[in-house]
């Protein structure tokens, strides 16, 4: 091979040409849109009871076609998918002092939903093969103050349901499901988002199908859904109308999507079995192809299906012979520089564990006095480094990320990231020989942040 000097060693690339960005509009959402403009009702929200206390024609068309799609009995538009957790936690009833058991590996909004009710999030570590909460790792942190658990699945994968309801029910805890990374995802055969009693997902930019910003919340729960609803729009309005007998947390917000992007999600979620289909086909080729190099692991070992909103490899370094800072280095060296967030090669770490956050090491949330971490005078909370070891080994050594499997990419597509990884690994001793001793791991690798750090730090 003359190709064969790696281009972080100032070899030729694997690939000079971008892989495709992600095209997510199209003419039935351009359509939908310029009718709803042609309508002049933009949102058709009222505050208090009545017709529209609901939302508008295209709102309850959304909710009611996701609904229906997946058999949930309530889909509730929102948004944002983090007030949708805000929205969640106050429709279980969650009050000052309630702990509520949340991953600390995970986008930051999953645990602090909790502080908007005064409850305190207490994590519980991951377990290594789904990177999601596990029964075992949750009943070890229940105490006499626990009122939910928010299981989050991650990276489009989903946590190992069965055994967290049978906990659930015996300690009669709620459980919230935060499947913003999951949509279309089955577990048992069930749709994520209500085999809890309340749960959803994200309509994010980022997220498979999107809204620009927004969220759907799921539950099988009447009481429940309405508690949502009354959350989502000035639900102290409608208590009498309504009928509302425990009035607790129906102080409402507005957390209301509007009718434009409800146009554009009822076209959005045309698309997401495809996306996952597409997904699922590149991550079985790669994951075989990965497979093959020493020092990698790119089993997906999940117990349910799979979205692949990013898709998480293992990774050795004594096994590779280079640090997992190096070796990022080098691979995202083999590819153009990624010109956004969906270009990102490789990433490193996902996210620090939420409890290292000044919010949890200074106990500090809502005011300045410690609420609502002082709430319960007899307990004191434990944040600190080394509480949750699995999820700190995950993002310090072992993880690598790739939003790459994704649509419109193809299997030559991934045959070029597997010829990244061959070079870099087939180069590893000289690749260290050379840049080893001046590698700088202090920065880990953030895939929200990475396109900036990718672009600044491919090149030593
Ligand atoms: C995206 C995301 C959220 C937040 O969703 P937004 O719609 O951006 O507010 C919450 N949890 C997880 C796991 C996410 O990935």
């Amino acid at each position: 091979m003359t190709n064969n000097k790696p281009a972080i060693l100032d070899g030729e690339k694997v690939r000079t040409q971008p892989f495709p960005a992600r095209i997510t509009m199209g003419k039935e959402e351009l359509e939908e849109v310029s009718k709803v403009i042609n309508s002049d009702v933009l949102s058709a929200f009222l505050g208090g009871p009545g017709a529209f206390f609901h939302g508008g024609k295209y709102v309850k068309a959304f909710e009611k076609k996701w609904a229906e799609k997946y058999g949930f009995k309530h889909a509730i538009s929102v948004n944002s998918w983090t007030n949708g957790l805000i929205t969640a936690v106050g429709a279980v009833g969650i009050e000052p002092g309630d702990e509520v058991i949340c991953s600390p590996y995970t986008m930051s909004a999953s645990a602090t939903c909790a502080f908007f009710y005064g409850g305190i999030p207490v994590f519980a570590d991951v377990d290594p093969a789904t990177y999601c909460l596990s029964a075992e790792t949750i009943e070890a942190k229940i105490t006499p103050r626990t009122k939910a658990i928010i299981v989050v699945h991650l990276f489009g994968g989903c946590a190992d349901m069965a055994p967290i309801m049978e906990l659930a029910e015996k300690h009669n805890i709620k459980v919230i499901e935060d499947a913003a990374q999951s949509p279309g995802v089955h577990y048992q055969g069930k749709p994520v988002g209500a085999i809890g009693h309340i749960g959803g997902f994200s309509l994010n930019y980022h997220k498979h199908i999107h809204t620009g910003e927004g969220g759907m919340l799921v539950t099988n729960d009447d009481d429940m859904a309405m508690r949502a609803r009354l959350i989502r729009n000035h639900g102290e309005n409608s208590i009498e109308a309504y009928k509302i007998k425990n009035i607790s947390n129906v102080i409402g917000a507005n957390h209301r999507l509007t009718e434009l992007q409800a146009a554009i999600g009822i076209h959005q979620l045309d698309r997401l079995e495809n996306y996952l289909t597409q997904r699922q086909k590149l991550a079985t080729y790669l994951s075989k192809r990965l497979n093959t190099l020493p020092g990698i692991d790119a089993t997906q070992n999940y117990v349910g299906e799979h979205a692949f909103y990013v898709y998480p490899i293992k990774y050795d370094a004594k096994k590779v012979g280079l640090s997992r800072n190096l070796f990022l280095k080098a691979v995202s060296a083999e590819f153009p520089v990624p010109e956004n967030f969906e270009g990102t090669v490789i990433t490193e770490g996902y996210v620090k564990p939420l409890y290292l956050n000044q919010v949890y090491q200074q106990q500090i949330a809502i005011g300045e006095k410690g609420f609502p971490f002082n709430y319960n005078p007899e307990v004191t909370y434990d944040y600190s480094k080394g509480s949750c070891p699995v999820t700190e080994d995950l993002y310090e050594h072992t993880l690598l990320l790739s939003p790459m499997v994704r649509e419109p990419l193809t299997i030559a597509d991934m045959e070029d990231i597997f010829k990244g990884f061959e070079k870099v690994i087939h180069n590893a001793a000289l690749i260290q020989e050379q840049l080893g001793h001046k590698n700088d791991e202090s920065v880990v690798f953030n895939p929200v942040m990475a396109h900036a750090e990718v672009s600044d730090k491919a090149k030593l």
